[in-house]
């Protein structure tokens, strides 16, 4: 497996002449020679911009700044950079200061649902913890950019414990989620700080990273760190691969390391116009996923944050790209396709309609070839009544296990000890009457 390309050494070569090779896969070499800027971009990569596209270009990281890793950058192919998805990705564009109305400077509501900072607690039993403000390259099509290089810092521990004081005390939470910006920007020594804190919390059961480095910084991913995450297991990695091309020596390498550490593997890729907005694409790269021990997770609608209106599809897009995959690969390979929802509502999965239609004891399927059939319900099913008294129930979930009592949302509709039979949005103009009508 070729670990430096030519264009690497030339990369490495215009940071620093004196530079030998060696540093290029030191973690903190490549974070100290992060391009910020458009000079060092052109000077570095090769690119050459007509004058009126670096002004504008200019004008966007006024608005938004920008780091690319000397790795990353290596990816790009710059002969058709325009159309490239690692340029795309990465080198900021004239289209990002179009704001348009629709757009939201946090469309997910993160900071509204947040008790203390740092955590967003959106479901009733995992939260979202983010401990960096930095990543070690800034995605173009980033949801929080409204953070992005605003404040360019970890959070000292102070401020951490604020976090897993919470979660201590939400006896709920039983799945933290550690992202950021980059949880992985931490040192070792922090990171493992804030892992044993929380792996100390009885009612905590997993813990989840959800990291780029191996995607933009493959070299982070080190024997000391994985031997470090190890030992506070049961820990899952989500990273975030958006296109085969990611997917090089570096990557394959980082991503082997942590499977060999035990750690399940994820991806959560963005569907994004011009990027991989592909049928052919997705599938390829979700098969090399698999190939890597990386499960694809979620495939996310891309977010209605300020500035992104360019890497926009349509939502039929992600429903053709899951059209395609299912029945037609390993079912492995299909992520779900969700839409966090505008508001903070949180993910809302999306899919062909397979279900055709149904009568009282037949269903009406299709699956991926157009083939229709039926599935014939049971003529006699006996329903158990549920009334929540799980040691008079023949099913034997012991009740230890059992989970809390209380239902939300549409499954509360469905289930038989709660006799709620509608919800209702709260400003509902007729239920508005009702209560005018009764103060009266
Ligand atoms: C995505 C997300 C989670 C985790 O959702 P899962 O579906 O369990 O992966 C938790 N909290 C917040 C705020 C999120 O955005």
């Amino acid at each position: 497996m070729k670990i430096y390309s030519e264009k690497q050494k030339t990369i490495a070569d215009r940071i620093d002449n004196e530079n030998t090779l060696s540093n290029w896969k030191d973690w903190k070499w490549q974070i100290k020679n992060t391009i910020r800027d458009i000079p060092t971009f052109e000077r570095l990569s090769g690119i050459t911009f007509p004058e009126d596209k670096r002004e504008k270009l200019e004008n966007t990281l006024e608005k938004f700044p920008m780091a690319v890793t000397p790795y990353y950058l290596s990816l790009i192919e710059i002969e058709d950079y325009e159309n490239d998805p690692i340029f795309m990705q990465s080198c900021p564009s004239e289209h990002e200061i179009t704001i348009t109305r629709d757009e939201m400077s946090d469309p997910l509501s993160e900071d509204l649902d947040s008790p203390v900072p740092g955590i967003t607690h959106r479901y009733p039993d995992r939260v979202l913890f983010m401990i960096s403000n930095i990543c070690a390259m800034y995605c173009r099509h980033c949801t929080r950019k409204r953070r992005v290089g605003d404040c360019e810092y970890i959070p000292d521990k102070a401020e951490i414990s604020k976090g897993i004081d919470y979660i201590n005390n939400n006896s709920r939470v039983r799945d933290v989620l550690l992202s950021g910006g980059d949880p992985l920007m931490l040192d070792n020594d922090y990171l493992e700080y804030i892992l044993s804190e929380l792996s100390d919390i009885r009612h905590v059961e997993i813990i989840r990273l959800g990291s780029r480095m191996p995607v933009v910084l493959p070299y982070r991913i080190d024997y000391d760190l994985v031997e470090m995450i190890k030992q506070y297991h049961p820990v899952w990695l989500n990273t975030h691969f958006n296109h085969p091309r990611e997917i090089t020596g570096s990557s394959t390498e980082a991503l082997r390391k942590l499977a060999d550490g035990g750690i399940p593997l994820g991806n959560q890729s963005v569907l994004l116009a011009g990027v991989n907005d592909c049928p052919r694409i997705m599938k390829s790269l979700f098969q090399k996923l698999l190939i890597n021990r990386v499960r694809p997770y979620y495939l996310y609608q891309c977010d209605l944050s300020e500035g992104l209106s360019h890497f926009r599809t349509p939502i039929g897009k992600g429903i053709e790209i899951i059209e395609s995959l299912r029945g037609h690969t390993s079912g492995l390979a299909v992520p779900t396709y969700v839409v966090d929802a505008p508001g903070g509502g949180g993910k809302i999965p999306l899919m062909p309609n397979y279900l055709m239609s149904w009568s009282s004891n037949k269903v009406v399927l299709r699956n991926y070839e157009g083939v229709i059939c039926t599935y014939k319900e049971p003529d006699t099913y006996e329903p158990l009544f549920c009334d929540r008294k799980c040691d008079d129930c023949n099913l034997q979930l012991k009740l230890d296990n059992a989970s809390e009592i209380k239902s939300i949302g549409i499954e509360r509709l469905l289930c038989d000890y709660d006799d709620t039979i509608s919800l209702y949005p709260e400003d509902n103009e007729r239920m508005g009457r009702r209560d005018d009508a009764d103060e009266e």
